[in-house]
């Protein structure tokens, strides 16, 4: 294993150990529970949106490593941005995710802790856990789409 692995994997095992961001959010203005079938992860994620910015949020999960290291370090990169940021932030890290990006060492640096997600491209199943609580949070955001 190259030491930018090594690294990727220390951070989501620190995520999944101790999770950022994580409880109850009682003054959230919209909750969405969501399951991964493909591995049995399960995420309740809530949000506060202010306007057009996402001011707090906050996750609980059932299920792998990668699930919920995911959400983690998500609910960081989330904090305090907009929608429209938050939309471009989703589509950087679906691109990872995928595999349609494959940035080098020097350009990972750019996607701060996300680019320990670099490496699941490779195993579709772990796509699918990787990117449940982004999907999660797309699906809040709609729901809570100004009317
Ligand atoms: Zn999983």
């Amino acid at each position: 294993m190259s030491d930018l692995q090594e690294l990727y994997q220390s951070i989501i095992l620190d995520h999944n150990r101790r999770p950022k961001n994580y409880g109850a959010l009682d003054d959230a203005t919209v909750r969405r529970q969501d399951r991964n079938p493909a591995c049995g992860d399960e995420i309740l994620l809530e949000i506060k949106v202010d306007h057009d910015v996402i001011t707090d949020v906050k996750f609980t999960s059932e299920g792998c490593a990668v699930s919920r290291a995911s959400a983690s370090i998500m609910t960081q990169a989330i904090k305090g941005k907009s929608r429209d940021e938050v939309e471009q932030l989703f589509r950087q890290f679906h691109e990872l995710v995928t595999g349609k990006v494959k940035p080098t060492p020097q350009e990972a640096r750019d996607y701060g802790e996300m680019a320990a997600f670099s490496g699941v491209s490779r195993f579709p199943i772990r796509v699918k856990c990787a990117s449940m609580a982004w999907h999660s949070l797309q699906a809040a955001l709609r729901e809570s789409a100004p009317v």
